[in-house]
């Protein structure tokens, strides 16, 4: 046994629960994973989620920190992705925002703002010609485009399946399927531990609290961001870019997937409603995807879904020290943007080397 091996017990596990729990194991820690979810991961926000990792066009409506730490995980992600069994769909061609005639205003206001927020070689304006070359099927609806060359997208059903087979076959980890944990306190961890992993709970090194939306009676301020996605096939259309398509009320992503799969996402509505996508949303994205190439009409929808985004009061991630361990939250609309980032911080903070970290401002540790 190596003599440093430490104990965490990891709640929740969605997209951040599940990367924790895979790096703490590859370090060559013990991990206990208890979740309300399935070993699919189907009540994660990161199930759903479209995983684009725009560093450059997410900071132009954010804040510039997005783009630093958005650009730490897109340097990790392939590392990471390569120490997994196998490849997971990982296309880092760069993103070409569009917009139709009559969202051209809104367009401008978009370069403005990416003049003003990013340096002059994060972007380029296309013209038709230039975006014959680099995307002539895009070209067939829209005259220009900008384009990010730093920004990638991952197929994140692979990555949870990989993750899945990973953590529930490893001999040091423990993976156990759990009713609503509504509040982690020094009692119920106790309860917990006992009930589940047939371990005291003083043998743990650190509880690590993952459950994104699951976390607000523990976490003040942490909010829910309802988002809506359609999953398409359009054997017609063969996109090798992410496309952004400007609209006057959401940001809309159309990243791609193998075999001529599209996630189109997403709807961004302040509320925790988890019920199905609405007539209304559907018909946006759906008449959204239909503009950006008539190859889409004949697509099939393989799945509309929704989910929430767990989100603080600023949109940033947060790590929080408790008395029984740590609480990572608040990923919003960039767990995958951000998560390796943050998660290598978190483990940082685990090994006593804070003075290391990247984003210390975010953390109250
Ligand atoms: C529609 C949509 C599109 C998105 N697109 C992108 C994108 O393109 N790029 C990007 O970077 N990010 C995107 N995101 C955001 C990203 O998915 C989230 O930021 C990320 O999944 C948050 O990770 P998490 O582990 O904190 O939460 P989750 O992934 O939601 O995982 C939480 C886990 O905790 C479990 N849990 C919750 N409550 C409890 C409880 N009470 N007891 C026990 N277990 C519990 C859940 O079952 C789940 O397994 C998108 C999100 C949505 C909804």
């Amino acid at each position: 046994m190596k003599q440093d091996r430490k104990h965490y017990l990891i709640v929740g596990s969605g997209l951040i629960g599940r990367l924790l729990s895979w790096r703490l194991l590859l370090a060559g820690h013990r991990v206990d994973l208890l979740s309300r979810d399935d070993l699919q991961g189907s009540d994660s926000a990161g199930f759903v989620a479209a995983a684009m990792i725009a560093p450059a066009t997410e900071a132009i409506s954010t804040e510039p920190m997005v783009q630093k730490i958005g650009m730490t995980s897109q340097a990790l992600w392939p590392q990471w992705l390569s120490e997994l069994p196998e490849p997971v769909f990982y296309q880092n061609n760069g993103t070409l925002v569009v917009a139709h005639t009559g969202d051209q205003a809104e367009m401008q206001r978009f370069k403005r703002r990416a003049e003003h927020a990013l340096s002059a070689s994060d972007f380029e304006l296309l013209d038709k010609e230039q975006l014959v070359d680099k995307e002539h099927q895009l070209a067939d609806n829209f005259d220009q485009s900008l384009f990010f060359k730093d920004e990638a997208c991952l197929d994140n059903r692979h990555l949870y399946r990989l993750l899945t087979t990973l953590l529930s076959q490893h001999e040091q980890c423990r993976w156990q399927q759990c009713d609503d944990i509504d509040q982690l306190t020094v009692e119920t961890i106790a309860v917990l531990t006992l009930q589940y992993f047939n371990q005291i709970s003083a043998d743990y090194t650190a509880v690590i609290d993952c459950r994104g939306n699951g976390a607000k009676q523990d976490l003040a301020g942490l909010r829910s961001v309802r988002g809506e996605v359609i999953r398409v096939k359009a054997p017609e259309v063969n996109f090798k870019h992410a496309v952004r398509l400007i609209h006057p009320r959401y940001p809309f992503y159309l990243a791609p997937r193998p075999n001529n799969e599209y996630v189109l996402g997403a709807t961004v509505i302040e509320s925790d409603d988890m019920s199905p996508v609405s007539v209304r949303s559907g018909m946006e994205l759906m008449s959204a995807l239909y503009s950006v190439h008539k190859g889409f009409a004949e697509a099939r929808v393989l799945e509309m879904a929704v989910h929430c985004r767990p989100a603080m009061v600023d949109n940033m991630p947060t790590i929080k020290r408790t008395e029984w361990g740590f609480q990572v939250n608040g990923f919003y609309r960039h767990g995958f943007l951000f998560a390796p980032a943050i998660i290598s911080d978190l483990l940082m903070i685990l090994e006593g080397q804070e003075e290391q970290l990247n984003f210390r401002k975010l953390y109250n540790v």
